[in-house]
């Protein structure tokens, strides 16, 4: 056997790999090995014939943001004649409608508007969960956590449990793009840094507030660094044992300041497979169909997925990069019944929530 079909046996039975037996399962395995073995792994973290997926939306409530990321073309610098924020009716409105689709879950999420007071959240998740019990409100990046920090003069933590009071139940674990200096300096050089990052998820982790892990891949790093960044998750895990899953993405280079190009579909399999077996200790794996699309999000189920993600219902940050993907609650459905799965509804943290798809 080879020292790469051996790595690949042992990953696949639940094995440690090392970050240097990482880096180079993730350069010198055959794809169809890798995803094989990834297989293997989330077959046996989840017997049975099951795909899950959540009936989400992401709102945007402002794209104002003083953080200024190379990669998006989502925000717009204070001042702007284009930039907005939404009144709590208008985030309400969105809801309403999501809420009626069938959605448990409300992504609240934006730049980092240092106009905004923490009153603005405190008011709008409070009227949130108070007219919606039944959504669960999953919200805010880290970024924006650190902003209201900063402008309030509080602790993390102290906004932490000011918001949760108000109704913020978990957090996306978006703004992680790659965990590497070197790489946040280049494409996001006034945002937290990494050891910022892991504070504030280390954080909610210790308050009880679960949170999944995400990565943007694509923009400038290393295949080494796309490995370091699942070091960085898998040792908080380790930790904490606070994500309940990870969501790899990658960078939409179209319409933004930075530029670049695509990943291919074969990065995006080799991403989903290495992050199966690397993350022995984090229960699911998203295979997001919003940037690669619905065949390959289709594809990502046999390289480690146990999950399809979301509806997402309403979203702006990925689709003003340049992304054009859509898909609703039947096309998903179809994506994961046509390779012999069956679909499930779940709630944010992966509770069965039994819809049926009339409402889609
Ligand atoms: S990615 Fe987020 S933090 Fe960075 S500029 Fe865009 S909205 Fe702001």
């Amino acid at each position: 056997m080879t020292e790469i079909n051996a790595l690949l046996e042992r990953a696949a039975n639940g094995g440690r790999l090392t970050l240097d037996e990482g880096i180079a399962l993730y350069r010198e395995a055959p794809l169809h090995d890798l995803g094989a073995a990834a297989h293997r792994r989330r077959t046996r973290l989840h017997p049975g014939n099951e795909i899950t997926y959540v009936i989400d939306t992401t709102i945007n409530y402002t794209n104002i943001c003083d953080v200024h990321c190379s990669f998006c073309a989502f925000f717009r610098p204070e001042g702007h004649p284009e930039g907005y924020t939404m009144t709590h009716e208008q985030v309400l409105e969105r809801v309403r409608w999501a809420v009626d689709q069938g959605a448990t879950q409300i992504m609240v999420q934006g730049g980092v508007n240092p106009e905004l007071p923490i009153a603005y959240y405190v008011d709008l998740f409070r009227a949130v969960s108070e007219r919606f019990p039944s959504a669960d409100i999953h919200s805010l990046s880290t970024s924006e956590i650190c902003g209201i920090a900063k402008r309030e003069q509080m602790t993390v933590e102290d906004v932490l449990l000011t918001l949760r009071k108000a109704g913020l139940k978990s957090l996306p674990g978006a703004g992680a793009e790659i965990l590497v200096d070197r790489v946040r300096k280049r494409i996001s050089a006034r945002k937290i840094d990494d050891d910022r990052w892991i504070e504030v998820m280390r954080v909610a982790q210790r308050l009880g507030m679960p949170t999944t892990a995400t990565m943007m891949f694509g923009s400038v790093e290393t295949d080494a660094e796309r490995v370091r960044h699942l070091d960085v998750i898998r040792r908080l895990q380790d930790e904490t044992r606070g994500f309940t899953a990870f969501i790899p993405w990658y960078y939409v280079p179209f319409k933004t300041p930075l530029k670049g190009k695509e990943a291919t579909g074969l990065d995006y399999l080799r991403v989903l497979a290495i992050s199966r077996l690397y993350l022995d200790n984090i229960p699911h794996l998203q295979s997001s169909w919003l940037t690669p699309g619905l065949k390959l999000g289709q594809l990502g189920l046999m390289f480690g997925c146990d999950d399809m993600g979301g509806t997402i219902l309403e979203e702006k940050v990925v689709t003003l990069a340049g992304s054009t993907n859509t898909a609703n609650r039947a096309e998903l459905e179809r994506a994961i019944r046509q390779i012999g799965y069956t679909p499930v509804v779940r709630d944010t943290y992966f509770n069965r929530r039994d819809f049926a798809l009339a409402t889609a």
